[in-house]
């Protein structure tokens, strides 16, 4: 189809797509921050709903239980500031999903989607040097959001079918990933369309970076965060533009928009120099490890680590243990790994966070290389959080140990039902234990958890069709009345979905 006759839903798809696309300069049909009509709340989270549920599917996507915990605690912080601060409203709060999805992408990049979800690319957090420069970012995508810009941007769109704006936000994605990604999906004449009209609107950039600068500061970031992350990107930019930016192409920094991030960050008062972070230092260490590199650059972090002084600063140490720590074990040098991890875990003593970081490490590479019993050991030293939990219920199945996990996940689940990895893995647990019915359930709650309610409803179905095998009288009769009840309430949202539609 030619661009030409659909220039109606091209634009909406380019409209909310905001700040994840390559954007030239096309201001007209855009409407002016002085139109106060929206796209409500409801709509928007179920178009949000579709483009995550694709997004969930994306191989890039990542559930990695340690790099969640440490974004989720900067997002809390931010989230909690812009309650405090009035930005973000009851309703909003309610009504949106606040969840950041992260991307192995090693592309520089942070977006926000419609209804209250983020995407974060490992590759921005592996450029960023303090947790304060990543919180400016997200400071400034959920600001896009608070400040209602993608429903402005929406509200001339919203009689377009929901689906076909999902479709055209995710094609536009993919492209804004790699060059030809996206080219099945929008093609030719299409895309450079695309690219001409998607952005925010200059107002809507500068009212982003006010209104992010007030939520980092007051959340208690150092605002010195803010400046720097974005001299480092216009840096950056002016070094490489082979399209590893995509977040600068959306967020030129022009002169004028440094000068007043400069002028507000003179007006907080400057604190001492914070103590090195060494948890931030190997997050980063953890996300360059991560994020889809090639065997070269991961035998680069290994070089890296060794050409290191033991005086080198802490923060540099850590993060380049940490990556050649995970490095080898992707190389199947479990040994090499483990002597890393060993110095990673002298350098941390006496910093709990850092030296809990270390032990997570440490029980993960031995889950790699196949130790099970010294990770389910290693990962049961900390406190409950979802990392040592993911790790030690692993590592509990691996070393004969299903039932202790089964049990430990099953009270999790219960409190957070939206955990796709945790009944991912209490799945493991049950067929592990033998428990066919048990473990379909889980499978198929754990696809309602990443929002494919058909892909739980076939889960759902083939539970039934077992337990109807079994025979009356038979089998695990309390399971199979929680599949029925599951089943219809799936079918019912489905037909909810297809209304919406
Ligand atoms: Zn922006």
């Amino acid at each position: 189809m030619s661009h030409m006759s659909h220039p109606r839903w091209l634009r909406a798809a380019v409209l909310v797509l905001a700040c994840a696309l390559p954007a030239l300069q096309v201001r007209a049909q855009l409407p002016t921050l002085g139109d106060t009509s929206e796209m409500n709340t409801g709509a928007e989270r179920t178009l949000g709903e579709q483009i995550a549920r694709e997004l969930y599917r994306d191989p890039d996507y990542m559930d990695d239980p340690v790099l969640d915990e440490y974004v989720l605690g900067i997002w809390t912080r931010l989230l909690d500031a812009a309650r405090t601060r009035g930005e973000l409203t009851a309703e909003l709060d309610d009504r949106f999903a606040w969840r950041v999805m992260l991307g192995k992408d090693r592309t520089i990049n942070a977006f926000a989607l419609p209804g209250g979800w983020m995407g974060l690319h490992l590759g921005l957090i592996s450029v960023t040097a303090t947790r304060d420069e990543l919180a400016a970012v997200l400071g400034h995508e959920l600001s896009h959001v608070t400040q209602r810009h993608i429903s402005r941007l929406m509200t001339q769109q919203n009689r377009q079918a929901p689906w076909l704006v999902a479709a055209m936000i995710l094609g536009a994605l993919a492209m804004s990933k790699s060059p030809d990604a996206g080219n099945a999906m929008v093609a030719g004449g299409q895309a450079l369309a695309m690219q001409n009209q998607l952005n925010f609107s200059r107002e809507m950039e500068r009212e982003a970076d006010r209104v992010g600068f007030g939520v980092m500061t007051q959340a208690g970031f150092d605002p010195r965060g803010s400046v720097n992350m974005f001299e480092k990107l216009q840096q950056a930019s002016r070094l490489n533009d082979s399209g590893s930016f995509p977040y600068l192409r959306t967020h030129p920094m022009n002169t004028e928009r440094m000068a007043d991030m400069q002028a507000r960050q003179q007006l907080v008062p400057r604190g001492a120099a914070p103590p090195p972070d060494l948890v931030h230092a190997m997050m980063v260490g953890r996300a360059r490890a991560l994020s889809n590199p090639g065997v070269d650059v991961l035998r680069g972090y290994v070089t890296d680590a060794d050409s290191l002084q033991p005086s080198a600063a802490p923060p540099r140490l850590v993060s380049a243990l940490y990556a050649a720590a995970l490095a080898s074990s992707k190389l199947r040098d479990p040994a090499a790994a483990a002597r890393y991890a060993q110095r990673l875990a002298g350098v941390t003593a006496g910093d709990a966070p850092a030296a809990r970081q270390s032990v997570l490490l440490a029980a993960e590479l031995a889950l790699q290389a196949g130790d099970t019993s010294k990770a389910a050991v290693l990962a049961q030293t900390s406190a409950s959080a979802r990392p040592e939990l993911m790790l030690s219920s692993q590592a509990r199945i691996a070393s004969g140990r299903a039932g202790e996990a089964a049990q430990a996940l099953q009270t999790w689940v219960a409190l957070h039902p939206q955990d796709a990895q945790a009944w991912q893995i209490l799945a493991s647990a049950y067929t592990a234990q033998g428990q066919a019915l048990r473990a379909i359930r889980a499978e198929a709650e754990a696809q309602v958890a990443r929002l494919d309610l058909s892909a739980a409803l076939d889960r759902f179905k083939a539970a039934q069709e077992l337990a109807r095998r079994a025979g009356p009288g038979r089998g695990d009769h309390i399971e199979a009345s929680i599949v029925d009840t599951r089943t219809r309430q799936v079918e019912s949202l489905l037909r909810e979905q297809a209304l919406k539609r």
